[in-house]
């Protein structure tokens, strides 16, 4: 899946106000990516807050690394967005965020728990990877391979990778990946230890999406 360079660098923008007014990321924190054709993706700027990158202070970059457009240097994460990229051609997205609560439920070693239906429909394809430096190809790797499974991956120590071939698919994948590890801690503090969303949810909405031949949530369901 891939956007045109307009529509990717549009997506990318809104994407960046929404996760910073929903306290998915912390001052110059996290990164924005969208692939824009077989082998190229539109990234966020290093050092720069996300609400405040505009499209012209993108940077396009071969999937080989190479910057084929843009003056300003690419986050300096870029290169796991690219180990994604090239793991997940399905994908045209992805999002790295520092999610409070999620960050910190991980690197207590807290399980996030699914406790409401929509915890469970977006972020129930979730794996979790040890702590590893930023922007070495080590993390990119252990990341690209976990999103073999998932589309939700825990950074430990340090934030998630959230993708998906819709901008806003995404966007709700992240927000609910902080709403249910913000649920998760409340819940510990009230001293609940085991709730989660009926299992019976998701068994009928995998059902229904297989009857479908795809995604079902939001049309009357
Ligand atoms: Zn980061």
């Amino acid at each position: 899946m891939s956007l045109d360079h307009a529509t990717a660098a549009t997506a990318i923008v809104r994407l960046g106000r929404r996760v910073a007014g929903a306290d998915l990321v912390v001052g110059a924190g996290g990164n924005i990516s969208a692939r824009i054709g077989a082998d190229k993706i539109l990234v966020t700027p290093s050092g720069w807050a996300l609400d405040e990158v505009g499209e012209g202070d993108l940077v396009v970059l071969g999937l080989d690394g190479e910057v084929r457009a843009g003056t300003a240097k690419p986050s300096s994460e870029a290169n796991t967005h690219l180990a994604a990229h090239r793991a997940r051609p399905d994908i045209t997205i992805a999002l790295h965020l520092h999610p409070p609560h999620a960050n910190l439920l991980t690197a207590t070693g807290h399980g996030i728990r699914l406790i409401t239906l929509d915890h469970a429909y977006y972020v129930r394809r979730w794996a979790t990877v040890p702590y590893l430096p930023s922007g070495t190809e080590e993390l990119a790797d252990a990341v690209a391979g976990a999103l073999g499974d998932a589309d939700v991956v825990l950074m430990a120590h340090h934030g998630c990778l959230v993708v998906s071939s819709d901008a806003e698919v995404a966007f709700e994948r992240a927000a609910n990946l902080e709403a249910a590890a913000t649920a998760t801690f409340r819940a510990l503090l009230l001293g609940d230890t085991t709730t989660v969303c009926p299992p019976e949810y998701l068994e009928r909405m995998q059902s229904l999406e297989a009857e479908a031949g795809g995604p079902v949530y939001g049309k009357g369901v």
